[in-house]
This record gives C-alpha cells, structure tokens and sequence, in this order.
C-alpha cells in the first residue's frame, strides 16, 4: 500500500477544517509525487508472488536515498524512481526545461539512488540482479535527449513482462524485505508546519471527500454514509479517520479525554475502541499504527 504523505494529510485536513487555508508549494510538490506512484501502481499492479514495498527510505554508510517502488522476484530486486511530469523537456545537462520554465534534473538524485542501491545489495551479498529505473508514468512525457535508465510510459510495460517472468519470491526474498523494513528511515520532507491556531479548526468528523460534517446519529447501524457526496464508512472508520487527523494536527500522541472532546462525548465508547485498535498506547497517550 502506498501510505499518502503526512504532509498532505495534514494540508488537507487545514483546508477542510480552517475557514481560509492556501495549499503550500511543498504541498504540489508532494502531491505530484503521490499522484505518479499510485498511477503506477494502479496501472500496473503485480500479484503476491513478488514482494512490493513503497517509498522506502534506506541508509548505508554515505548513502540515504529513497526507492519510490521497489519489486522483489526471485531473481531480481528492482528499484524505480518515479516521475509524474507532463509533456516535452529540454535537456540542458543539469537544468531539464520546458516552456520557459526550467527544472533540476531529477537524474542526480536518481543516481544517487541506484549507487546507493548497488551499494547495500553489494553489502548484502545478494546474487539477485540489481535493475535501477526512473520512470516517466505520464504518457505525455518526451525529452530531447535520452539519458540510460529513463523509461517512458510506452515501456513500462516490457518491464512488467520482465518481471512477470521471474521466478516467484521465497524464503530468501521475505528476509530481505524484512532487512528493508529494519533500515527503513523516514526522509522527514516537512520541515516546516504549516501554521495555525488550534482554536481556528473545526473539531469533529468532517467528509474526508467533500469536507461535509457527518453526524454518527443514535442508531446502532454499523455504517453512516455522508449526506452530501453518500461515501459509506462503518462509525469506526469514521472516527479513526478524524482521531488520525486530530493526531497529524497537534503533532503529537494524544489521549482519550481530548479524543472524546474532538469526536463527541456520545460516541466515547466507539473512541475508545478505535483508540485501543488502531492506536498504540504509551502511558495513556495515544499513537496511530501506521
Ligand atoms: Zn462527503
């Protein structure tokens, strides 16, 4: 699964619950990210004979670098970087430009991840084959002059067939991932919070789609729907949405008395279930389980 990151979320619950909320640049920036690694998830999905693993932030010795999509066969470990622009660039070297504007070239950070791939495989002592990519998922996407690994939508494809004919992952391959998920270490983009007041945000469930305030009702129904956009969710999802958005906004663990302010004091006991479930405990504060 591809986790959406922290940051949007953030901004995205502002801009629901602020009367007035301007999305940052980083915000675009981050988003354009996302939107391009579902895409190519979704488009091109792979079965549970491989392992998959998403936006893996990995460090070896100088080396921290990050895998937007990495596929684990049984014969090769694969490493994309991938890229969500449209339409033709210029390639000047360092600087990739397209109507007057011009962009740094992602291939230095690129290339920063396929040494730092080709380094810890080689650490590892892994006899899979090491195949780094940066993919180019919009079809509209050319470029004037070719740099090796760029792949562009048209090709994707034939990696995937690659892929498909590999042997499925074992024993082997599942105590790699493992090794991945131990080093993993979250790339923090978001130095700076946006800033606000808590006192300004609209507390409660609010429609994660249209922004509508959904009332939970008396009922004992398990499912509420929107009243607006009609997206049904069971109650529980409802509040563990709204409790993870609480979370993201103060920045920190919460507790239940604050999570019963937030949600409603008819509904403490849904609260409570959802905080034990989705939530670990500490001394009485509360942190989502990602
Ligand atoms: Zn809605």
């Amino acid at each position: 699964m591809i986790r959406k990151p922290e940051i949007m979320l953030l901004e995205e619950s502002l801009h629901r619950r602020l009367g007035k909320y301007a999305f940052s640049e980083d915000y675009h920036y981050v988003q354009y990210g996302y939107d391009g690694e579902q895409m190519f998830k979704e488009k091109f999905p792979l079965s549970t004979s491989y392992i998959q693993l998403f936006n893996i932030c990995l460090k070896h010795h100088q080396h921290h670098f990050e895998v937007d999509r990495m596929i684990i066969t049984g014969e090769s470990i694969y490493a994309f970087d991938v890229k969500s622009y449209h339409r033709t660039f210029h390639n000047e070297g360092g600087v990739w430009r397209k109507e007057g504007k011009s962009i740094k070239s992602p291939m230095g950070q690129y290339e920063q991840m396929k040494e730092g791939m080709q380094a810890l495989m080689h650490y590892m002592g892994t006899h899979h084959n090491i195949v780094c990519k940066i993919i180019f998922i919009q079809p509209s996407f050319s470029i004037d002059q070719r740099e090796a690994d760029i792949v562009f939508f048209k090709e994707v494809k034939d990696i995937m067939c690659c892929i498909k004919n590999e042997k499925r992952v074992g024993k082997l391959e599942m105590e790699m991932k493992q090794y991945f998920e131990q080093i993993h270490k979250p790339i923090s983009l978001y130095k700076q919070r946006p800033i606000f007041n808590m006192k300004d945000v609209t507390p409660g469930i609010l429609c994660d789609v249209c922004g509508m305030k959904i009332d939970l009702g008396k009922g004992n129904g398990m499912y509420t729907k929107c009243s607006c956009c009609e997206t049904r969710k069971s109650k529980e999802e409802w509040i563990r949405f709204a409790l993870q958005e609480y979370q993201i906004l103060v920045n920190r663990s919460i507790n239940y008395t604050e999570s019963v302010r937030w949600i409603g004091r008819a509904h403490r006991n849904l609260v409570k279930k959802v905080l034990e479930k989705h939530f670990n405990c500490t001394n009485g504060m509360y942190l989502f389980k990602n």
